[in-house]
């Protein structure tokens, strides 16, 4: 008897299945295997159908669409070019080919519009000023 065999085991986080972790992985290789098998299955959707978006792949493999962004922020999936899967700059979620997403575009903007509006308002009172001059000449 081993300390160390027994400490390897544990339950698996997906099935529950009391497993030996031999590489301190969460999963038990049964359930290892159905990740790599998505994973399979989701590059081979791609492969046949290259112009397709997440949601497409997510619908076609039923794999879940956070797996599959997961795994194209990895590298280990790369969709085509003309589904242009892109990530927020800022938060690093999908932004639709945007350099942000919807949520941040719209903190910014607001933001922005905040400063443009404060800085906006004394050009606005000289020009004017300098308008009326003008017209008295
Ligand atoms: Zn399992
Ligand atoms: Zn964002």
């Amino acid at each position: 008897m081993t300390e160390n065999g027994l400490n390897s085991l544990r339950n698996c986080k997906k099935c529950g299945r009391l497993f030996s972790s031999l590489d301190g992985g969460a999963l038990c290789s049964r359930c290892n295997d159905d990740v790599d098998d998505s994973f399979t299955r989701v590059r081979e959707y791609i492969y046949d159908n290259p112009s397709s978006s997440v949601k497409d792949v997510s619908e076609g493999t039923a794999v879940p669409t956070e797996a599959i962004l997961k795994w194209i922020r990895e590298g280990k999936i790369r969709l085509s070019d003309e589904s242009s899967i892109t990530f927020c700059e800022r938060c690093g979620e999908p932004s639709n080919g945007n350099r942000f997403c919807n949520k941040c575009v719209h903190e910014l903007s607001t933001g922005l519009k905040k400063g443009i509006e404060a800085s906006s308002e004394k050009p606005k009172t000289k020009h004017i000023g300098m308008h009326i001059k003008e017209e008295k000449k």
